[in-house]
């Protein structure tokens, strides 16, 4: 006989979708198709995103990509339940190999309405005994109450990256970043199973790179394991929003990649304070996944020391950790993994394998599972321009004086 205690599917699917209301079919109907492919792929990690909207309105979002910016109210596209199956039976994801993002495309999980639902994926990720890595990424409030919630989860290791631009111009970024620098204090302050990163980004030459902001970053160093830093993305979908709105443009093009000028970096890896033993600077990293494998001591997971010129700000303990675990995998075995995907192994060098007919996703299932880089024969890796835009490289005056907006700091 029916328990007329028990809620009925119906209410258990409401009470599961917690404070995010369902989205409707309208909804669904005018979303982008690519926000309703709820797993994807991307070089950090197999990212899930079940909800999309977001009120925080940065004016560089990615959801300008997906046409997506003008939906400011979080909606739920499935349960956290079906996400969670979702995940765990998708055909690339691994226990215990596969790095997690959650939430990182169209919303902010630590939202007040979508936290329950991050906290909820979060147990029930860690209540099937995974030890994956699982990166949440947020520029909003993190209390001690959240970071009591992280502390009690027995086996994933979580990373939190905590976003922090120091962007002033509430045009382009209406959020204080007094909310992010508070979370980060908070969240280091009280870690104890989960590490806590600083997301220094975007930076941007005449917006938020002056000594003053410099200063103010690295200053936050010094609350998290470790810090990224990074540059803007700026495609056609975000200039065109720039120059709706009147927003100063920061550079003349747009490009597929982050845009990080050379002298920009050199005077964030130059920027010395003077040094506090009882709060050292956590190490500067070019890319998420090592700062991400250094805060929990275990090597990068994209095998980014293949790369050598990544890993010169490096510390030597991490540098050595990564190096000895950076097995040159067998041509036998990654060809017919190749295969096996549908592309076709070119060559296994030193530092990087190169396959032909392999898309990024296939590309970095390949990446995680050998910990070591994936390349396509289509876009051959140069020295020094890994995963970076070519604006603002190299440095000449003559030539990056063209690529950077008046107004802006000459890379
Ligand atoms: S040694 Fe290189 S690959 Fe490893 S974490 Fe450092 S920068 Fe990344």
């Amino acid at each position: 006989m029916d328990d007329p205690t028990r809620p009925t599917r119906e209410q258990a699917r409401n009470l599961d979708l917690g404070r995010v209301r369902s989205v409707s079919g309208a909804e669904r109907a005018s979303l982008d198709p690519a926000l309703l492919d709820v797993v994807e792929y991307r070089k950090s990690g197999l990212s899930l995103n079940w909800i999309v909207g977001c009120p925080l309105d940065c004016g560089y979002c990615v959801r300008h990509l997906f046409g997506n910016f003008g939906m400011k109210v979080p909606r739920a596209l499935m349960s956290d339940e079906q996400a969670f199956e979702l995940l765990v039976g998708h055909r690339f994801f691994q226990p215990g190999v596969t790095p997690v993002q959650l939430l990182n495309r169209a919303t902010d999980p630590m939202l007040a309405r979508v936290k329950p639902h991050t906290f909820a994926m979060l147990r029930l990720l860690d209540e099937a005994g995974l030890r994956n890595h699982v990166l949440l990424i947020t520029r909003w409030r993190v209390d001690e109450q959240d970071c009591a919630e992280l502390n009690a989860l027995r086996n994933l290791r979580v990373t939190l990256l905590v976003t922090h631009s120091g962007i002033e111009d509430p045009r382009i970024e209406p959020v204080d970043s007094a909310i992010a620098a508070t979370s980060l204090r908070t969240a280091f302050a009280h870690a104890r199973r989960y590490r806590v990163v600083l997301y220094w980004r975007p930076i941007v030459p005449g917006l938020n790179d002056s000594d003053t902001h410099l200063a103010q970053a690295t200053a936050l160093r010094r609350h998290a394991h470790a810090t990224v830093f990074t540059g803007l993305f700026y495609r056609d979908e975000i200039r065109a929003y720039y120059r709706d709105h009147g927003l100063p443009e920061p550079y003349v093009d747009t490009a597929r990649r982050k845009i990080l000028p050379e002298q920009l970096e050199q005077r964030i890896l130059t920027h010395a304070p003077p040094p506090d033993p009882a709060l050292p600077l956590s190490p500067l990293f070019r890319k998420t996944s090592c700062a991400v494998a250094f805060a929990h001591g275990l090597p990068d997971y994209n095998g980014h020391v293949g790369i050598r010129e990544l890993c010169d700000i490096c510390p030597a303990a991490q540098l050595a950790r990564c190096t000895s675990a950076h097995t040159r995998p067998s041509a036998e075995a990654v060809g017919a993994m190749a295969a096996g995907l549908g592309g076709r192994l070119v060559e296994v060098g030193a530092g990087a394998v190169t396959v032909a007919g392999l898309d990024e996703q296939h590309r970095y299932l390949m990446q995680h599972t050998l910990g070591y880089q994936v390349h396509d024969q289509a876009r051959p890796h140069r020295l020094r321009r890994h995963g970076r835009a070519e604006i603002g490289w190299p440095s000449r005056p003559r030539e990056a004086g063209s690529q950077v907006r008046a107004g802006g700091r000459p890379a």
